[in-house]
């Protein structure tokens, strides 16, 4: 397979992640394109030298327009904080090349919208970073839906929870800053939506609780002034899907304690699942009517039975992580520009998703049920 150049915008926890992802991928999946690390950019010079020589990137610039200009860059990574995002991947479009964007892709529907009219025009291939939906038990699991081994589903229920807002003395940062969007809800709760989306499909309407707990934070690293926050900490929803289940949907980022509790249950009339990314090989199953003797939940591990997962490693039990979920999506992105059926999600998806977060925060100012329009 031909060689495909790289940008990457960002050098923090996702610029890290993209980076290995895009080293990593020829590597594990024999036919993808092979990725060469073109130009890295961050707006913290320093940072980007040292991704460049950490990654092996060819070249490192402190304006990411640069890395949008640069002739050898045929993908642009975009993995700064999302108020940024738009104006970024509308220059990287307009320059012809595939985008690959962290989520939410935007501060907004409306915003999201202009960024997929765009792609969509421009006809690149589009990526965007929802990379827990890319764990093969969850393919599983959104296959047992469709093939209706639960039966007719009757009820979700989804939290994603983290504590690393929990601290009332973490500093006000771009993700408390309204003008990049929501809070917890934006934050993580996109990622909860995507996972309900991608399970059961369209959402069509919410109600929802959201809520500021920690009122204020210092305005700087060391400052002693404090800064109101306006972004919410919790946000607690109430679903209807467009298929006609119900469900709950909780992003809680001071839920203290918990590190990665992205997590679900899924009722059906002829059995149950059970999900958590704690555990993110495991699916746990229930199937109603077996032998009472052998009642409750059973434990499906994660195996090469389960694609791709026999690509990392081929015993079963040896367990994926983290960051092979982000191989995973990179692969799916590179098939996509191969020609391949793209398995999402893009920006179409993202917009879907982008429509359920603001629809939340409106119906929680609203106090009622809105339609996700
Ligand atoms: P981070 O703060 O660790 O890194 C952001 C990087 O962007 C920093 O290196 C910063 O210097 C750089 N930057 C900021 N403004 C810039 C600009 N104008 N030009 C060039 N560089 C700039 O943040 P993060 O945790 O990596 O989050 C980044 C994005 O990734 C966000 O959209 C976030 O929501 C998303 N994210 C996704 C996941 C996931 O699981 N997919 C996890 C965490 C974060």
């Amino acid at each position: 397979m031909r060689e495909i150049g790289v940008g990457i915008i960002g050098t923090g926890f996702m610029g890290r992640a993209h980076a290995m992802a895009y080293r990593a991928v020829a590597g594990i999946f024999a036919d993808s394109l092979r990725p060469v690390l073109q130009t890295v950019a961050d707006v913290n010079g320093v940072a980007a030298e040292k991704a460049a020589a950490q990654f092996g990137f060819r070249r490192w610039r402190q304006d990411w327009r640069m890395l949008v200009e640069d002739p050898e860059v045929e993908i642009v990574s975009i993995t700064t904080p999302n108020v940024v995002h738009r104006e970024m991947a509308l220059a990287a479009i307009a320059a012809g090349k595939h985008v690959h964007c962290e989520k939410p892709i935007a501060p907004s529907a409306q915003q999201a919208k202009e960024m997929m009219d765009a792609a969509e025009a421009a006809g690149v291939v589009t990526q965007v970073g929802y990379n827990y939906i890319k764990n093969p038990v969850l393919a599983l699991a959104r296959d047992m839906v469709e093939a209706g081994e639960l039966g007719e589903i009757t009820g979700f229920r989804g939290i994603h929870a983290e504590d690393y807002m929990a601290d009332p003395q973490v500093p006000y940062n771009w993700r408390v800053d309204p003008s990049g969007g929501g809070g917890a809800i934006a934050d993580i709760g996109s990622h909860i939506v995507g996972l309900a989306r991608f399970l059961l499909g369209p959402i069509s309407k919410v109600q929802a609780d959201l809520e500021t707990v920690v009122k204020s934070r210092p305005s700087a690293v060391g400052a002693t002034e404090r800064r109101a926050v306006e972004v919410d900490d919790i946000a607690r929803l109430t679903v209807r899907f467009a298929r006609g289940c119900s469900g709950s949907i909780e992003a809680n980022w001071v839920a203290t304690g918990r590190k990665m509790r992205l997590a679900f249950e899924l009722t059906g009339t002829k059995g149950a699942l059970a999900f958590t990314q704690e555990r993110l090989n495991e699916l746990q199953y229930y199937r109603a009517g077996t032998d009472p003797r052998h009642g409750g939940f059973l434990r499906i591990e994660a195996g090469p039975q389960h694609e791709p997962y026999g690509n990392f490693c081929v015993a079963p039990g040896h367990q994926l992580g983290f960051n092979d979920l982000k191989t995973i999506e990179v692969a799916d992105f590179l098939a996509a520009i191969a020609g391949a059926k793209h398995r999402g999600p893009d920006f179409r998806e993202a917009w879907e998703i982008q429509k359920v977060i603001d629809t939340a925060i409106a119906a929680s100012r609203s106090g009622s049920w809105l339609t996700v329009s």
